[in-house]
């Protein structure tokens, strides 16, 4: 086929994006233009279901009525104003946050690296003359070259040197490593408590609590990074809560406001206490229609049961797994917590991944063979075991493909 006559057959939305926009995505050449709850609509009229939410951000699925309303009544109400001053829909955000977690302050950003970049920078006020971060291998904490710094993937920082400095990177899960890396100079440790990126990798047991103990032994504030496990994801409103360790600061941001772009940094006031004006800022931070989408993510939590859904559908998902895992030789194991969960595969998940797709199943794979799933907090049972299914016919479409 020549190039001129696939260009023509292809999305004239994935022509125009490959054509006008920087190429630092790989994307799948395909665009959804509607949704509606746990279902996606290509630009062709096909429908997909939803295992994948965004990358873990439209955790009450698509068309949630509640969250379009409240966009729509803060949309027509009044949109921004700045950090010059205050909004109600913030306000009233910061204050559920406190009263609902340890946190006594909260600070409002745009994304998940804008809230690592200010939890670092709050940690290095807060730690005088200590500035060392320490992180572990296989973390991701985003793209921005500090939370690049303290991200645990090497290979994502070639090219973008030199980096900021006094970054420590230690194997994960290793308490002795991480032991060894604090000292009289690390300001924080700084960790996903559900790795996600790396390929959803559970704490192990007593691990959260041995790191709060070296924190706290040595004077280093415990930062938790989370974007991609926090905020219901966990079965819990954040993951630290599941583990019952509590840290000093919280980094949240992609399901916060159900698909508007926000973060968050969770503080104790000892933590926050350096960030005086003119240490830092961001302009669209505290954004109202922002805040009015995550109050009205937050009011579905407490009204439509999400999180105890998230736990049931959680739970279900989990068995689906173990069982299929079971089944299955190319399967090392099945791992997660609540709705974010992870497959891992003797080989490559992206060709499960494509033809999943093909089959009518959103989902990713990630950290090469891990098969991850991230559905809407609001997935049901039914939905859990239609996507089981074709999960089932791609591993075994791609594992006879393999097989030649
Ligand atoms: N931290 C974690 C744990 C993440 O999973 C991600 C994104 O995947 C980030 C930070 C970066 O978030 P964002 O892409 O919103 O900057």
């Amino acid at each position: 086929m020549s190039e001129a006559t696939s260009d023509k057959e292809k999305s004239p939305i994935v022509s125009a994006t490959e054509r006008y926009t920087v190429g630092n995505y790989a994307r799948i050449p395909m665009a959804f233009v509607s949704g509606c709850g746990r279902r996606l609509y290509d630009d062709a009229g096909r429908a997909y279901l939803d295992m994948f939410s965004g990358l873990a951000v439209s955790s009450l699925g698509h068309g949630h009525a509640g969250l379009a309303n409240a966009i729509a009544a803060q949309a027509g109400k009044l949109i921004h104003t700045s950090n010059v001053f205050s909004n109600e829909p913030s306000a009233r955000l910061a204050r559920e946050m406190v009263e609902r977690t340890f946190a006594d302050r909260v600070f409002f950003c745009n994304s998940g690296t804008e809230a690592n970049e200010a939890a670092i920078k709050m940690a290095r006020r807060h730690g005088g003359e200590r500035y060392e971060i320490v992180t572990v291998s296989g973390s991701f904490h985003g793209r921005t070259l500090g939370s690049l710094a303290a991200t645990g993937q090497p290979s994502l920082r070639e090219g973008f040197g030199p980096m900021p400095e006094g970054f420590i990177h230690v194997e994960r899960c290793n308490v002795e490593a991480i032991e060894a890396a604090v000292g009289p100079k690390t300001a924080a440790v700084l960790v996903e408590p559900v790795i996600g990126e790396g390929g959803i990798i559970v704490p192990p047991e007593g691990y959260l609590e041995k790191l709060r103990e070296i924190c706290d032994r040595g004077g280093s504030l415990l930062i938790f990074d989370e974007v991609q496990c926090g905020w219901g994801r966990s079965g819990q409103l954040y993951a630290y809560m599941e583990f019952g360790v509590t840290p000093d600061v919280l980094c949240s941001a992609k399901g916060l406001a159900g698909g508007m772009p926000i973060g968050a940094v969770l503080a104790t006031d000892s933590a926050a206490a350096e960030l005086v004006p003119g240490t830092h800022g961001t302009t669209f931070g505290a954004n109202p229609v922002a805040c009015a989408a995550a109050l009205a993510v937050l009011e579905a939590f407490d009204t439509e049961g999400v999180l105890e859904n998230c736990r049931r559908a959680g739970q279900h998902l989990a068995a689906g797994l173990a069982a299929l895992a079971q089944r299955r030789e190319d399967i090392v194991e099945a791992r997660g917590v609540g709705l974010m969960r992870g497959m891992e595969l003797t080989r490559p998940g992206r060709p499960v991944v494509d033809a999943a797709l093909s089959m009518g199943l959103v989902m990713n794979a990630t950290a090469g063979n891990v098969l991850r799933f991230l559905p809407p907090l609001t997935i049901t049972t039914e939905e859990i075991d239609e996507g089981l299914a074709i999960l089932e016919r791609a591993l075994e479409q791609t594992a006879t493909e393999e097989g030649g």
